[in-house]
């Protein structure tokens, strides 16, 4: 179809447009390959071809965003087509005779069948195209969604405040326009026997516009020519994601959700020291600097942020978006001096790295595997280290557990205080054996508003019989949130206490009444050596009823409740099932909030968040939960005690407060499980 010329300026262009596409991606695996080691990948081969399946399938976008997913998918399909159909295009074009348009006519061995699919297909799928990049473009230019947007308070680099990622949108939205209206204009010029039934827009098309030599050229020119331009342009811009998401996806994060890198890479490299945590870029696990080039700037992780929800200067998207720009500006253009400026201040502000409740919402919900939040802690490793005047409440409560073990500033000698106060005697797991060793935890131990449920806890292990024993003076803080607020030494040293203790007794399980403990004892204690079997209480309690050792004998159906999913029991460890069971056996009404399971909403208590001494303006996390759950329970009925049902001590506290200061005493209650299981199974006190 083309003359020589065409064909000579064209092959000429795709020389070009090849050398500039390599240099764009040598430069980024240059830049990744700075990153720091990664935990070591297991079998990669095999996460590539499944996160090529995940891909294919866009499993992974409709983890949220539903109606936008099913869109983004027409998108998906429409460019996987539009690679083959431009391999056929460029073919038509350079090849004399090579032409599918009419039914094969000069392919005369090609099968008419496979010809008119390929049509249909091409044709459809351009129609797709165009009214998925439209929805996008609207959306983001016209609709203006806010979920595009960052709050006034969050860290940007001034390239995106000046509206870099709009204009990166609006380039590539207006080239796929271009592309498929041309491609599909050169279609109807080419029609010139008349409508075919195989390509019906460009039929359509045909309709309007007629036949036409010299516009199939321009149309061919318009479509093709595009291209050369926009494939080295898009290694510069954030649609660098089309290609780095599937890898990005497939070399993700293989280690336990619960259970963070070490602050120092376990490999180590000749010749480099490595210091703890994370200062500037390349101090980052390379995995986490390839996330900045698979980052969609979809904000879907901003969406299910606590902290942000709350108005608080964090936004995980505006992390990894940061980090992109700067990357590029030091690596594409000419600051390479930025790659030395501290992430807090070209990434995330300080007070936005302090703003992290650790929930994972944002690395679960990312379509393409990136973790922000451990970027954060890495960053908060590194601040601690360089000395940063951290909130004094954090500092506070960091001084007690190095001193006491606890972040409670009590005597290592109070915490089975509330044990040597029961009926019955409370074995010491540390001085004779035992079947479950209950790790109580601080709160559980410490806190007066906590502890009648500890010992309704003890009540009903004993009554079913269970063979248990805590550690108590010898027990410490699990050490989960010392981990992410970024003191690993003082983790360490926890670790190393309660390993110490653990040696001393005998047990066949560990058992822990709060997810945090929980969380850390089965996913990090077995980097430090720590392989035990570690159960939540609610586990424990439903083999109790269904094993029959505990009986209901009053089911609680005057009671209206929904179940709150703590972070660290749901989201990082799937504890779903138990809890849910466990209220069905005691026979209450149950109501489902929206946000459940994977998709809970952090009560805003985690990452140390519980112990900061300035409270944060802004609609607390607990307090929008707590009108969650009373916009589930809806107007019915009101002869039912509505409760909000709780398997954290930290829950308890948190959620007790958010009722308080919402409004809502009377209205609702908050309780942890074990006073229902309790009251259900007449505990004998
Ligand atoms: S872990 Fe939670 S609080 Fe932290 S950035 Fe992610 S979503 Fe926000
Ligand atoms: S980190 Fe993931 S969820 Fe967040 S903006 Fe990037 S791609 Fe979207």
């Amino acid at each position: 179809m083309l003359n020589t010329v065409e064909k000579i300026i064209f092959i000429l262009l795709a020389i070009t447009a090849a050398g500039f596409t390599f240099h764009g991606f040598k430069t980024i695996i240059d830049s990744i390959r700075k990153g720091r080691p990664a935990p070591e990948l297991k079998d990669v081969p095999g996460s590539l071809v499944k996160a090529a399946i995940a891909v294919l399938f866009q499993q992974t976008i409709f983890k949220a965003r539903k109606v936008l997913s099913a869109i983004h998918m027409g998108l998906f399909f429409g460019l996987i087509t539009y690679a083959i159909v431009n391999l056929v295009d460029v073919l038509e074009g350079l090849i004399p005779g090579f032409d599918l348009v009419y039914g094969g006519v000069h392919l005369p061995n090609a099968p008419t069948g496979l010809i008119n699919a390929f049509n249909l297909i091409a044709d459809v799928m351009s129609g797709a195209l165009l009214i998925a990049i439209t929805v996008f473009l609207v959306r983001r230019f016209i609709v203006k969604d806010k979920a595009l947007t960052f709050r006034d308070n969050v860290l940007l680099n001034p390239k995106v405040k000046a509206g870099g990622q709009a204009r990166d949108s609006l380039t590539v939205g207006v080239f796929v326009i271009m592309h498929v209206g041309a491609r599909l204009m050169s279609q109807a010029f080419r029609l010139d026997a008349g409508a075919d039934p195989f390509m019906p827009i460009a039929s359509f098309l045909n309709s309007i516009f007629g036949a036409s030599e010299t516009g199939v050229h321009v149309a061919w020119w318009i479509s093709l020519g595009w291209v050369m331009f926009i494939i080295p342009y898009l290694s510069r811009s954030k649609h660098t994601h089309f290609f780095m998401s599937p890898v990005n996806l497939g070399l993700a994060k293989q280690n336990p959700r619960g259970q963070l890198d070490p602050a120092i890479p376990l490999k180590v490299i000749e010749g480099q020291k490595f210091d703890p945590g994370a200062k500037v870029v390349y101090d980052l696990a390379w995995t986490r600097v390839m996330d900045a080039y698979a980052c969609v700037q979809c904000n879907r992780c901003q969406d299910v942020c606590p902290a942000n929800f709350q108005g608080r200067p964090l936004s995980p998207s505006a992390l990894e978006v940061n980090k992109r720009y700067l990357l590029k500006e030091a690596t594409f253009g000419s600051h390479p001096e930025k790659l030395l400026l501290p992430l807090t201040e070209t990434v995330i502000s300080p007070e936005a790295v302090w703003s992290c409740t650790t929930c994972y919402a944002c690395v679960r919900v990312c379509p393409v595997g990136n973790e922000p939040m451990a970027d954060i802690v890495d960053i908060r490793r590194r601040m601690l280290i360089d000395g940063y005047e951290i909130d004094s409440g954090v500092q506070n409560a960091l001084q007690s557990l190095a001193t006491n073990g606890n972040w409670m500033s009590k005597g290592k000698r109070l915490r089975g205080k509330w044990a040597k106060e029961m009926e019955f005697p409370v074995k010491n797991a540390t001085e004779e054996p035992v079947e479950h060793l209950w790790f109580v935890g601080d709160t559980a131990s410490f806190d007066e508003r906590v502890i009648p449920n500890t010992k309704m806890v003890a009540r009903l292990f004993n009554q079913g019989g269970l063979d248990f024993g805590i550690m108590y003076q010898n027990e410490s803080n699990s050490g989960n949130d010392v981990r992410r607020v970024g003191e690993e030494g003082l983790f360490e040293q926890l670790v190393e206490q309660n390993m110490e203790a653990f040696g001393k007794a005998q047990f066949k399980q560990i058992v822990t009444t709060d997810p945090h403990s929980f969380n850390t004892l089965k996913n990090e204690y077995p980097q430090f050596g720590g392989k035990f079997e570690v159960k939540h209480y609610t586990v424990t309690l439903l083999k109790l009823i269904e094993e029959g050792k505990l009986t209901v004998k009053n089911k609680l159906s005057n009671y209206k409740v929904t179940f709150h999913d703590p972070c660290y029991l749901g989201r990082y460890n799937g504890g779903f099932t138990a809890p849910r069971k466990l209220l069905e056996l005691l026979g209450v009404e149950f109501v489902e909030m929206p946000r459940n399971c994977e998709n809970s909403f952090c009560c805003g208590a985690g990452g140390g968040q519980i112990w900061m001494g300035k409270v944060a303006p802004g609609e607390r996390p607990a307090e929008n939960r707590i009108k969650e759950a009373l916009t589930a329970f809806g107007e019915g009925a009101k002869d039912k005690a509505q409760l909000f049902i709780v398997t954290c001590p930290k829950d308890m506290i948190m959620y007790s407060d958010a009722v308080k200061t919402t409004g809502n005493e009377g209205k609702i209650e908050v309780r942890d499980i074990i006073q229902l299981v309790a009251e259900a199974v007449m505990v004998v006190a």
